[in-house]
């Protein structure tokens, strides 16, 4: 049996294409690994875009629990510059987030695959450990996670990032300190952000360069240990217990990438990740993912071809990629991390236009 739509991986890209698609009365299968609720590499912000696609979807993240970040804190040594947010952001655990999203898609009418691995795709022929699928049309939304007949992008270098993420509970004096900020820790080779994402519960999540995390003996301990020496982060994590048996952790993360379809027959629609990947730093990776779904989601029921989905996609999301990318490379040299925080000590809005600077411009209905 040819199945019509076949999503592969139900995280954010994945579950929310699903749904769209099923409520537009599309039939649609989501096949995902993970058997049930599970924790991914993320900051866990949600910038205010993403907050409304959520909303859009019937899925407010306040709704979910999340909790209101409204300002932005950057830590770099002893100094420290704190600005309002342009916008109120949330902060929501993924293991939360991605499951409500499976479950919408489930609930429109999507048929959802749990625990089942995509192992290859051979045209729009998906192989699965557990037999396989032959769809009419493929979408790819298996986020970093590259399918060995689908590589995305250039191999590992060792000046690549690694991603790691764990949560704590945190003292009662360090989330009054923390409050509803987001905190960038900036530490030259990398950055930290730490927020909370429930009640007594904050998300330290980081990125370094591969080369630094060697240097530094190659396990988060070491890391840890490194971290600690930032006095801000150091106040914050005293008496701090940590909630996930070990850190989560990703290799080879291909920021930058912005997926350019090969020729006009693509026949595979990419989402999420899987299409365009812009620095954590601007917290708009998850907004950035559902952008993706919404219009491939219009798109495709307008008859669109996966390449005219790509072309549009690199369109709306593309600028924001390079300024965001732009800003991260800029936080790594220290010449212009230390002028950067210099003029936003004399002028804290400074902090308020960069983070506007990075959003994701509003959709747009665009002609097939
Ligand atoms: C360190 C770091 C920090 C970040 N912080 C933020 C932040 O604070 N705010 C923000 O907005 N964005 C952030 N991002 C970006 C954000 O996490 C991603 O952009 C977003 O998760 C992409 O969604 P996706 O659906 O493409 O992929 P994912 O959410 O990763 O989903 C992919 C799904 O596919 C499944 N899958 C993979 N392979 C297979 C297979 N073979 N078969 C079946 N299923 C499969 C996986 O299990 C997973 O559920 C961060 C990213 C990193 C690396």
């Amino acid at each position: 049996m040819v199945a019509p739509v076949v999503v592969i991986g139900g995280g954010l890209a994945g579950a929310a294409a699903a749904t769209r698609l099923a409520r537009t009365g599309q039939a649609v299968t989501v096949i995902e690994r993970e058997g049930g609720p599970h924790e991914k590499v993320c900051g866990e912000f949600l910038s205010v875009e993403a907050c409304q696609d959520l909303t859009d979807l019937g899925l407010p993240p306040e709704h979910l629990g999340a909790v209101a970040i409204d300002r932005l804190r950057v830590l770099h040594g002893r100094h420290s510059v704190e600005a309002p947010l342009p916008f109120v952001a949330r902060g929501l655990s993924r293991a939360i987030l991605d499951e409500a999203l499976l479950e919408a898609a489930s609930q429109a009418g999507a048929e959802v695959l749990r625990g089942v691995r995509v192992t290859g795709l051979d045209g729009t022929r998906v192989l699965t450990s557990a037999g396989e699928h032959r769809a009419a049309h493929v979408m790819l939304a298996t986020g970093k996670h590259d399918l060995r007949a689908m590589p995305r992008g250039a191999p590992a270098t060792r000046e690549g990032y690694v991603g790691f993420k764990m949560h704590w509970r945190l003292s009662p004096a360090a989330l009054t300190a923390l409050g509803s900020a987001i905190e960038l820790v900036l530490f030259g080779q990398g950055y930290a952000g730490l927020q909370r994402v429930g009640a007594a519960e904050a998300n330290l999540c980081l990125v370094v360069r591969r080369s630094h995390f060697a240097d530094l003996g190659g396990t988060w301990e070491a890391l840890l240990a490194h971290l600690l020496l930032e006095p801000g982060l150091a106040s914050r994590l005293a008496d701090a217990q940590p909630l996930l048996a070990k850190p989560l952790a990703i290799a080879n993360l291909p920021y930058g990438h912005l997926y350019q379809p090969r020729s006009d027959n693509d026949a595979v629609w990419r989402l999420g990740d899987q299409a365009a990947m812009t620095a954590s730093l601007s917290g708009d990776g998850m907004a950035v993912a559902l952008r993706s779904a919404t219009l491939a989601a219009d798109l495709f029921a307008r008859g669109a071809s996966a390449a005219q989905f790509h072309r549009q996609l690199a369109a709306q999301v593309g600028p924001q990629v390079r300024r965001a990318m732009a800003l991260q490379r800029m936080s790594e040299r220290p010449l212009a991390l230390r002028l950067g925080l210099r003029a936003a000590r004399f002028w804290p809005a400074l902090l308020t236009h960069g983070a506007q600077a990075t959003r994701l411009p509003a959709y747009q209905t665009t002609k097939v």
